[in-house]
């Protein structure tokens, strides 16, 4: 199989202004050799905490950031390496979700008029048909034809949601950087929402980025998932690997914030010390080991490979 996407030592520096003449005085190094390929119809779900660079990672991706190096190809194409003309033909097939549904849409556009723009705009509808259309799509994401006419400011979170979603699907991408887009929502809504983008996925045989900082949220959506600690991916392994072998000390305190549904099994509460520090000078070898329980003088000195323990399942820790 033929990745649709595939990263490769993919870095995204910004500088941190102040020096004379607006020099840089240092970088914040928001995303920092990361690798991994995401295969054709997959929900790949990428997980950490605010301050991780999983937004950075996933706005490089779809290069509405330039990159500081490596390489991103998206069905064979190099995206950060295409032409503007060429880029814009491919930017359509690629569409990103952004965490607010609020400020993600235009409060004086009414709905169906923001769905439709980029249909007319992209020459998939005309003037005659563009009304059925926009229904369609709206009826996909569970939303009534007779909410075409209204703004934004007169549907709940979720329904803003869905219609994000909606305008997302519009253009008939193949993939979607979702970046939380339910972590805004009440708790009750989130799985509706996550249960629209799994009906979605297999509807369109649409490919998913899904940025969380959640792993409960991925667990449902996700077949793949990856960790994401200080710009670098610390584990990666598919959703059954990861939740009954977790090996990065990282991965298992995020994973024992996740409830279990079963009264009868309990995951101790594993809480981290301090913060995550700042990407501007990350802590040097392990970035992790600030914070690791079972941190040693190795993981002070030396950076983790990141290494393949079993098929599907790779990590970057010393333990191992
Ligand atoms: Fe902890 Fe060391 Fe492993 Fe880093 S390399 S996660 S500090 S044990």
């Amino acid at each position: 199989d033929r990745p649709l996407l595939k990263i490769t030592d993919l870095k995204k520096y910004f500088p941190v202004k102040g020096g004379l003449f607006g020099r840089p005085v240092g970088w914040v190094r928001a995303v920092d050799g990361v690798s991994f390929e995401i295969f054709r119809g997959e929900a790949f779900g990428l997980v950490g905490e605010s301050g991780s660079g999983k937004t950075t990672l996933g706005q490089t991706v779809l290069r509405m950031h330039g990159r500081t190096s490596g390489q991103v190809m998206f069905d064979g194409l190099d995206i950060h390496s295409l032409p503007p003309k060429e880029f814009h033909k491919t930017h359509t097939r690629m569409q990103y979700i952004f965490q607010d549904p609020y400020s993600s849409l235009n409060p004086r556009i009414r709905i169906g008029d923001a769905i439709a723009e980029p249909l007319l705009a992209h020459r998939l509808a005309t003037r005659a048909d563009v009304g059925e259309q926009v229904e369609n799509i709206l009826a996909q994401c569970g939303m009534a034809a007779r909410f075409m006419d209204r703004y934004p400011h007169e549907f709940s979170g979720g329904q803003r949601q869905r219609i994000v979603i909606a305008r997302a699907i519009a253009l008939n991408p193949e993939f979607i950087v979702a970046d939380e887009p339910v972590s805004s929502l009440d708790v009750s809504i989130q799985a509706q929402i996550i249960n629209l983008f799994s009906d979605l996925q297999e509807e369109r045989k649409l490919t998913y980025l899904f940025i969380s900082h959640d792993l409960g949220i991925v667990e449902h959506l996700c077949s793949r998932i990856a960790i994401m600690y200080l710009g670098s991916v610390v584990e990666l392994a598919t959703r059954s690997e990861l939740f009954l072998n977790p090996i990065h000390p990282y991965t298992k305190a995020l994973l024992s914030a996740v409830p279990i549904p079963d009264p009868e099994r309990k995951r101790s509460r594993i809480v981290l010390n301090g913060d995550i520090p700042s990407p501007e000078n990350p802590p040097l070898g392990c970035r992790f080991h600030t914070r690791c329980p079972y941190a040693k003088d190795i993981c002070r000195e030396k950076v983790p490979e990141f290494r393949k323990v079993k098929d599907h399942h790779q990590v970057a820790c010393h333990l191992f």
